[in-house]
C-alpha cells in the first residue's frame, strides 16, 4: 500500500529535489524513510503574485503506513492509495463485425476497445491520414483552396488534431487515467499523467496519431481513409449495414457513429433516415487574442519565468439581463488563432498551440449560450442552420474571399475600426464584428467584457484583437440514444462522441468512445 500527500508547496525558485525533505518534514519523518516516490500531480498557484507556488501531489511508501496514517489522522492532505480497478474490456461473440465511423478521439478509442474485445472492426474516415491532411490545411492557410473533406474539422485524429490538445475534463472517472496512459503509450509526453492541466499540443498529437494508427492496424483493425458514410441500410427493423462513398454497401452487426459536430451532411442523412435527433443549446461568439506577455503579466505579475508556462485563464459571467452565460472557452496559451472553416462560403475560427506553447500570443473564444429560442424553427437541424448563417455572415463581412473578419476589441465596444495585429493566417480583414453575430450575443459580450476586465485588469485594452466567428463550440444537436448507448430509432446504431451530443472535448469524447465500445459488445452478445 502507498500513501498520497497533496498540497505540497515549493516556491518558484525552489528545486523539486526538495520534495522528499518537504514531505518528510510535514509528516515528522526522515527523508530516508520515504520510498518509491511518484509524482501524480503538479500545478501552479498564482493567486498571490508575490509568492507564486508550485503545488504537488506525491505518492510514496514508508515502512509502516498504518502508523503514519494514525499519527497524521487530522492531516486532510494525506490518504492511502487504493489502486484503481483495472478496466477490462468485455469479450465479444466471435465473428461479429462493427463499422466505426470517424477517426476522432471517440472513434479511435471505440475501435481500439472493440478490436480488443474480439470484434472484427472496419474504421472509416472521410478525411485523409494526418500528414496529407496537414498539407491540405497548410495549403488553405497559405491562401489556397479549402478541401471540404480534409481540413481542421475532418481527417485522421478528428477536430482536435489542430488544437492546443488540452486534455482537461470535468469527468472524474478511472477511464481518464486509462486514456492518458494510452496516449503516453502512443508517444504523448509523460507529463500529461501528472500535469494539473494536461495538454499535448498539435505538434506532438500528430505523432501520437501515426503510432495509434499503426497499433490499430497491428491489432487487425481495417482502416479506410477518404471513405465517407453516406447512408445506413436497415432490415427487419434493425441496422443491416452502411453505404460508403455513395454506392458501396458494407454489411455489419453494429455501427459506431463518431462523426463529430461538423458532419452536417451526415446529420442531414440521419434525419432523412428517420433517426431521432433533437436540437440542443451550444455557444457562439468571437475569439480574443492578446500578446502572451500581457496575459502572463495579468496572471502571474511577470511577463515570463523559466518555471512558468504560458499563463491560462478562465472567465465566466452570467448575463442576468439576457439569461445567458458568457464565458471563455478553449483557451490556447502561447498559440495561434486558426481559420477552422470546413465549408465553402463560411468562415469559422478556433485556436491551436504546439506542446511548448511558445507562440507570441494567447487566445480563447469568448462565447455566449444560445438555444432553441434563438433558432429559426423547431427542426432538429435548426442549430446547424443557425451556425451556418453566422458563418456565412462572417464570410461576407471579410469580403467573401475566405478570409477571417477581425476588429480590435475596443473597436467592438465603441463601434470603431482600427489596426489589426493577429496570428491568424492567411488573411484577416477589418470588419464590424457585430455584423457576424446575433444582436443578443453582441450585447451580452459587450456587457460581459467590463466584468472580465474587473477580474483581469488589462484584458480589455488596445492590444486585444477579436476575430470571428466561433460557432463550433459543441454539437448543435443530439442523436438520441438509450442508456445502453443504442440509437432510440435503430437497434445496432451507436451514436458516440461530440457529434452525437454526448461529449465535449478530446478526453470526454475518448471516454465516450470506450463506453460505447462496451455497449456495442453487450449488444453483440445479445443476439
Ligand atoms: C481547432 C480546434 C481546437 C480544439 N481544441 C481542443 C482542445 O484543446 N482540447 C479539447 O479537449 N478539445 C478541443 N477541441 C474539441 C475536440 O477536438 C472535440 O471535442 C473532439 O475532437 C471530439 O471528438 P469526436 O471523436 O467526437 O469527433 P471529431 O474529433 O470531430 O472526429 C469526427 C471524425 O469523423 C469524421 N467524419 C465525419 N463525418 C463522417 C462521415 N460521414 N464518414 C466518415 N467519417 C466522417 C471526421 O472527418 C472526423 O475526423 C478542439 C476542436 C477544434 C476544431
Amino acid at each position: 500500500m502507498a500513501l498520497r500527500l497533496r498540497e505540497i508547496k515549493l516556491h518558484l525558485e525552489e528545486d523539486e529535489t526538495l520534495l522528499p525533505a518537504r514531505i518528510a518534514e510535514s509528516l515528522g519523518l526522515d527523508p530516508a524513510e520515504l520510498h518509491n516516490l511518484k509524482l501524480v500531480r503538479k500545478g501552479i498557484d498564482a493567486r498571490r503574485k508575490s509568492a507564486i507556488l508550485k503545488v504537488y501531489t506525491v505518492e510514496f511508501e514508508v515502512a509502516d503506513e498504518v502508523e503514519v496514517l494514525k499519527r497524521q489522522a487530522d492531516n486532510p492532505h494525506l490518504s492511502k492509495v487504493d489502486p484503481p480497478a483495472p478496466f477490462t474490456p468485455l469479450v465479444s461473440t466471435p465473428g461479429r463485425k462493427v463499422i466505426v465511423v470517424g477517426m476522432g478521439p471517440a472513434g479511435l478509442f471505440a475501435a481500439l476497445n472493440l478490436r480488443r474485445s474480439g470484434a472484427e472492426v472496419l474504421l472509416v474516415e472521410r478525411g485523409k491520414p494526418v500528414a496529407e491532411r496537414l498539407q491540405d490545411v497548410q495549403t488553405f492557410w497559405s491562401g489556397g483552396s479549402l478541401n471540404p473533406h480534409s481540413n481542421i474539422q475532418f481527417g485522421e485524429g478528428g477536430a482536435g488534431t489542430f488544437s492546443d490538445g488540452k486534455l482537461t475534463t470535468r469527468i472524474n472517472h478511472p477511464l481518464v487515467t486509462e486514456v492518458l496512459q494510452s496516449l503516453v503509450d502512443f508517444g504523448a509526453p509523460e507529463e500529461i499523467l501528472w500535469q494539473a492541466k494536461p495538454h499535448i499540443g498539435s505538434d506532438r498529437l500528430r505523432k501520437v496519431l501515426v503510432r495509434m494508427r499503426k497499433k490499430l492496424r497491428d491489432e487487425g483493425v481495417e482502416i479506410r481513409f477518404s471513405t465517407c458514410l453516406t447512408g445506413i441500410e436497415q432490415a427487419g427493423g434493425r441496422l443491416a449495414g452502411a453505404i460508403l462513398n455513395g454506392d458501396q454497401f458494407e454489411a455489419c452487426d453494429s455501427l459506431v457513429l463518431a462523426v463529430g459536430h461538423s458532419a452536417r451532411d451526415t446529420y442531414r442523412m440521419l434525419q432523412q433516415s428517420q433517426i431521432a435527433l433533437e436540437s440542443k443549446s451550444f455557444a457562439i461568439g468571437l475569439r480574443v487574442e492578446h500578446p502572451l506577455e500581457l496575459i502572463n503579466q495579468i496572471q502571474y505579475g511577470l511577463p515570463s519565468h523559466p518555471q512558468l508556462g504560458a499563463a491560462e485563464y478562465a472567465l465566466a459571467w452570467q448575463d442576468k439581463q439576457a439569461g445567458r452565460g458568457v464565458y471563455s472557452f478553449c483557451m490556447c496559451p502561447g498559440g495561434v488563432v486558426v481559420n477552422a472553416s470546413s465549408e465553402a462560403g463560411g468562415v469559422v475560427v478556433n485556436g491551436m498551440s504546439d506542446f511548448k506553447r511558445d507562440a507570441a500570443c494567447s487566445n480563447s473564444a469568448l462565447v455566449v449560450t444560445v438555444g432553441r429560442a434563438d433558432f429559426s424553427s423547431a427542426d432538429p437541424l435548426a442549430g446547424v442552420a443557425f451556425q451556418r448563417h453566422w458563418e456565412e455572415q462572417a464570410f461576407t463581412a471579410a469580403g467573401s474571399t475566405g478570409s477571417v473578419p477581425g476588429q480590435p476589441l475596443l473597436g467592438f465596444l465603441n463601434g470603431t475600426s482600427g489596426d489589426l495585429k493577429t496570428s491568424c493566417q492567411p488573411a484577416v480583414v477589418a470588419a464590424d464584428l457585430s455584423q457576424v453575430l446575433p444582436a443578443a450575443v453582441s450585447e451580452a459580450l459587450r456587457r460581459a467584457l467590463p466584468q472580465f476586465e474587473r477580474r483581469m485588469r488589462g484584458f480589455v485594452g488596445p492590444e486585444a484583437m477579436l476575430l470571428g466567428v466561433e460557432t463550433r463550440t459543441s454539437a448543435p444537436l443530439r442523436i438520441l440514444r438509450e442508456d445502453h448507448g443504442c440509437s432510440v430509432s435503430l437497434p445496432g446504431l451507436f451514436p458516440a462522441g461530440e457529434g452525437a451530443g454526448y461529449a465535449g472535448g478530446i478526453m470526454s469524447a475518448a471516454i465516450d468512445g470506450i463506453k460505447t465500445a462496451n455497449h456495442v459488445t453487450c449488444h453483440l452478445n445479445s443476439f
